[in-house]
């Protein structure tokens, strides 16, 4: 008998047979004997629905109201999902994230969680009932409705399993496990057994959206047991983990990511004098702009062409925003291209392994796709191309670090 916390995602959530689904499998579960919190998204495509409506209305929502109106979508799914439970025989109640509750700062719509105070569910698990909590939201100090950031119910499953000791966060998808790359994308991509925390913290900030990467960073600081598996098919999943072992075995490269989310800008002919940097990308912080990638050239004529990548929402702000330091600099042109992707090899083997870039670099060479910035650290290697090669790039690099291949067994002597 174990105390699981198991979270469905909008898909699995995405309609009446779905959840009535969920409650045969939560019933299950239960009748092995396991004390269940259940998390779960709002029904898919609804927390999409909820921001156009609100566009619709006002082209810029204070934070407040967007959170008011988001984290109705869970709200739904955990009545109806409770009655589904109550209806099988299975007692059940469910709670909005306030109530729960989880306290979070307030950044409304990227909240981060306070403290989670368990004693409510602590009580119904006593008394033999399902907890089914709203994933996604909180509250804060004042009592204000906050959200967590998009697929933030992840975090919400992972933090109730950490406050409460759980033995696993179980993570319930439309996929059977973390693969090595988006599985929608690349045929042969393979499902992963387990993986490290660290390979998977860098898998989900580079675009793989199986996870939040707060629910990773959370269940990593917090030694919290999690596994992704899929809602409706039986199987063991994905263990994500930090056993050593899984990083010494591990191949140079376990996985791929990618993101289109991503938009470039150049200022171009800056004087190559000290304080650039901060010129440049101090009024782009002021206006509250996220840089991900920088880079910076000299030219033999001491001046500088300055790159970095931004948010593709925030595409257009960026470019308002280098029209003034490019008058402010007396840089001599700017512009930018939205139509750019950024794709990332991620593996702890790295580490111990030299020429991984090159065999990445001569890859794309060899399928004719140029490289438009490149960025390392320890454990990943992410480069910049046009969006257009994306697919292509994705497969050539799961082919040529033999990804597709189930990894060859150490056998002992
Ligand atoms: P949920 O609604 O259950 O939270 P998400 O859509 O957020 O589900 O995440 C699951 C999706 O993540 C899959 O359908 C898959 O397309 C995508 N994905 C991206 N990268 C990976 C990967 N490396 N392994 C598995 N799934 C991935
Ligand atoms: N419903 C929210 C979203 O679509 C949260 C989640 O599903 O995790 O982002
Ligand atoms: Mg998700």
């Amino acid at each position: 008998m174990a105390l699981l916390v198991q979270k469905f995602g909008g898909t699995s959530v995405g309609s009446l047979e779905r959840i009535q689904g969920v409650a045969d499998k939560v019933k299950g579960f239960r009748e092995q004997g396991h004390d269940i919190v259940v998390v779960v998204s709002a029904m898919s495509g609804e927390t999409n629905r909820l921001m156009d409506l609100a566009q619709n209305i006002q082209k810029q929502p204070t934070p407040r109201e967007m959170d008011v109106l988001l984290s109705t979508g869970e709200q739904v799914t955990i009545a109806l999902l409770s009655m589904a439970l109550n209806e099988r025989g299975c007692p059940a109640r469910s709670y909005t994230g306030g109530q729960v509750s989880i306290l979070t700062d307030s950044s409304h719509n990227k909240a981060r969680i306070k403290k989670i105070d368990e004693e409510n569910m602590r009580a119904d698990l006593d008394a033999g009932r399902v907890v089914v909590v709203a994933g996604f939201q909180g509250k804060d100090e004042q009592g204000n409705i906050t959200t967590l950031g998009r697929g933030g119910s992840d975090t919400t499953a992972v933090a109730l399993a950490a406050a409460l000791k759980a033995d696993e966060c179980q993570i319930y998808t439309d996929v059977d496990g973390v693969y090595t790359t988006d599985p929608r994308v690349v045929e042969g991509a393979r499902r992963l057994a387990k993986i490290t925390f660290e390979e998977m913290l860098e898998m989900a900030s580079l675009g793989s959206k199986v996870l939040q990467i707060r629910a990773v960073e959370f269940a990593g600081k917090y030694d919290v047991k999690l596994r992704v598996l899929h809602s409706f098919q039986e199987g063991p999943g994905t263990l994500i983990t930090i056993d050593e072992d899984v990083a010494m075995e591990s191949p140079v490269v376990s996985g791929i990511a990618f993101n289109r989310d991503e938009a470039k800008v150049t200022i171009k002919g800056v004087p190559d004098i000290p304080g650039v940097a901060s010129r440049i990308l101090g009024p782009v912080s002021a206006a509250n702009i996220e840089v991900d990638m920088i880079v910076q050239n000299v030219a033999d004529d001491r001046t500088t062409d300055f790159t970095f990548t931004v948010h593709r929402n925030d595409y257009q702000r960026t470019l308002e925003v280098c029209k003034q330091i490019c008058d402010e600099l007396g840089a001599r042109e700017y512009d930018g291209d939205e139509k750019i992707a950024k794709v990332s090899i991620v593996g702890v083997g790295m580490r111990s392994h030299a020429g991984v870039a090159t065999k990445m670099f001569q890859a794309l060479a060899s399928e004719g796709i140029n490289i438009q910035i490149i960025s390392t650290s320890e454990i990943k290697v992410s480069v910049i191309i046009a969006e257009k090669y994306l697919e292509l790039a994705v497969r050539a690099l799961h082919s040529v670090f033999e990804l597709d291949r189930e990894p060859v067994q150490e056998v002992e002597v």
